[in-house]
């Protein structure tokens, strides 16, 4: 029967129990991580979020109540145990930091009885993820999602005291809001008020920090939780958190002081890790030109080079007919991987071709310097030395091309180098290599829209010397738009903003909006800025990926409390669900679609 907690208190955590406590009482109360009986002796191990502590009980140490009470404890029930602190008398637990304490019990309460979970409570569970996730209130017991979590807060806690010592404010925004169709998809909630109608849940809280910047704030911050609904990837969350913030007159430059003083303050702080100041910057440009990516891992090398120039002449159609449309050949080396078997090849092919590469095509130099190529009979000797030369290989060198237009050549060369650096065991995974990623395009060509989209949203100022290309040449237009980039993982973005009106409404119509339609959907930014709007500036972590490189962690859900998987439900509450059909008619909704069958 469960025991009430009358007249007791805690006194600490189990893993807060240290050698000066020997002697002490202490009352700790936690969950029974095993238990063993050896006769006289009954060892418990005790668990809270805080560790681990040995508890003694011995008979005669106890009373004979006491002791048989023991007996009976399980896995996970929840006990409270007062005892005395003493040094281990048996051997001591390297693994433990409690691992030379024990405490010999007096006194115990059962406050709570346990079934047997359905796994077991420990690290690095070989428990299915879905089986967790059904039952995550114990999942979340274990030692390893603690530890992210507990980080979580503290990078949490730690960023309001900085950003409030930097003069930064933290204010709400709405959860119910506006739909703004630009950007990912809205999660739409209907309104009962006004049937027919919707609010969007914020895709960012990107609108309102803008107007608290014409209000006269100055400094923002909020962590703020997004809702996107996107075709799900693995490592994307329907609803995710951010770091937030805006600024106002400020440049670029201030920007990127104020975070990088906060990441080396939340490095510095929560894991000992000294980020040196100023961190390295790259253009975008100069970005996708040496790794594909605009979010480099600059761990290793690898980089791509373009060999364009090089095969022009080459008479290998699949070089020629890429640089004929427009495109380009680029290559990368991977050292020492010319011996690489036939099959190996092969699946980097196929790698390749998952990215959208029609093939890849490779140069073996061998180790008496001739070559092995898939394309060698295209090319005269003299064409295949220089692009050897080129691409700086080398004697057992593996070189490696894709050759189309070249957003696909960065694409899959960009991909295809973080393989081969997993592969070749290139990465040091105890470093922390951040970099800012810089000028990125103000627009992309949506082939599929036949339109012109926002690179990073429309509100993103265009460097101030390509503003007169906006007419002339928009897709060559640089923005004032910044990405910090940890280890190849993009963890904050942002922008200066326009704060013009012209500019903003030339911004629209670029976008393909009508005047009315910019109005309908942003009327209320538009009107705000007529009255005094100061520059202004901002940035968001997704505080999620934040954490996940932190922690050096693969999986989002295992730095989130209660994740959802890849279809955007809950496994453990089962949302999204039907609701009840008087609910529907309360909000003026019908449903087309039955719903599926219950299984
Ligand atoms: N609101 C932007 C985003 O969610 C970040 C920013 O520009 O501040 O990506």
């Amino acid at each position: 029967m469960a025991e009430s907690m009358k007249g007791l208190k805690r006194t600490c955590r189990c893993g807060e129990v240290t050698k000066a406590n020997v002697g002490e009482k202490v009352t700790l109360m936690g969950w029974v991580q095993k238990n063993r009986n050896k006769g006289g002796l009954i060892f418990v191990d005790l668990r809270d979020r805080s560790g681990i502590m040995q508890i003694i009980f011995e008979n005669g140490k106890c009373s004979d109540e006491i002791f048989a009470k023991a007996g009976k404890l399980r896995s996970e029930f929840v006990i409270a145990v007062t005892g005395t602190v003493q040094l281990r008398s048996g051997a001591v637990n390297e693994n433990l930091a409690t691992g030379a304490l024990e405490v010999v019990a007096e006194d115990l309460r059962i406050l709570s009885e346990s079934e047997t979970p359905p796994f077991p409570i420990e690290e690095n569970s070989k428990t299915r993820e879905e089986v967790r996730l059904k039952y995550r209130s114990l999942d979340l017991r274990r030692p390893d999602l603690q530890r992210n979590l507990i980080l979580r807060s503290k990078v949490a806690m730690l960023t309001r005291q900085f950003l409030d010592k930097e003069g930064f404010l933290e204010i709400e925004t709405p959860m119910l809001t506006k739909s703004t169709p630009e950007g990912a998809r809205d999660y739409l909630v209907p309104s009962r008020i006004h049937p027919g109608s919707f609010y969007a849940l914020p895709q960012s809280p990107q609108l309102f920090k803008q107007l608290l910047m014409c209000s006269g704030y100055d400094r923002y911050m909020q962590i703020a939780r997004c809702f996107r609904d996107e075709d799900l990837r693995a490592d994307r969350q329907p609803e995710f958190t951010q770091i937030d913030m805006e600024l106002a007159f400020v440049d670029v430059e201030d920007v990127i002081d104020v975070n990088e003083r906060l990441l080396a303050y939340l490095f510095h702080e929560l894991l000992g890790v000294e980020v040196s100041l100023p961190i390295q910057r790259m253009t975008w440009q100069e970005a996708m030109d040496r790794f594909g990516s605009d979010k480099p891992d600059l761990r290793f090398g690898m980089e791509l080079k373009d060999v364009s120039d090089v095969v022009r002449d080459s008479e290998f159609a699949v070089f020629r007919n890429a640089l004929e449309a427009g495109g380009s050949v680029r290559g990368i080396n991977a050292k020492g991987q010319g011996g690489m078997p036939r099959k190996k090849i092969d699946k980097l092919v196929e790698f390749a071709k998952g990215y959208g590469a029609k093939g890849l095509a490779y140069i073996a130099v061998q180790e008496d310097g001739t070559c092995k190529s898939s394309f060698a009979k295209f090319m005269t000797e003299d064409q295949m030395k220089q692009l050897v030369q080129a691409m700086d290989g080398e004697p057992g060198d593996l070189l490696l091309f894709a050759a189309d237009k070249t957003k696909m050549v960065w694409n899959v060369l960009g991909a295809l180098r973080l393989e081969l650096a997993e592969q070749m065991d290139l990465i040091d995974k105890n470093e922390y290599r951040f970099v800012w990623i810089t000028e990125f395009p103000l627009l992309e060509w949506s082939e599929e829209e036949n339109r012109y989209t926002a690179m990073h949203h429309p509100f993103t100022m265009p460097m101030d010397e390509d503003i007169p290309l906006l007419d002339t040449d928009p897709g060559a237009v640089r923005a004032k738009a910044y990405d910090i980039v940890l280890n190849g993982s993009e963890i904050g973005g942002g922008s200066v903003r326009i704060h013009q009106n012209d500019i903003q409404e030339k911004m629209f119509e670029m976008l393909g909006f009508t005047k009315e339609q910019a109005h309908s959907q942003f009327g209320f930014l538009l009107e705000a800025f007529r009255y005094g709007v100061p520059p202004h500036a901002g940035l968001a972590y997704g505080l999620d990926r934040l954490v996940m490189e932190m922690a050096k962690i693969d999986n989002i859900r295992d730095v989130i409390a209660f994740p959802k998987v890849k279809d955007a439900s809950c496994l453990m509450t089962e949302a999204p669900s039907p609701v009840d059909p008087a609910q529907l008619e309360e909000l003026g909704l019908k449903i087309e679609t039955a719903a599926e069958p219950e299984a």
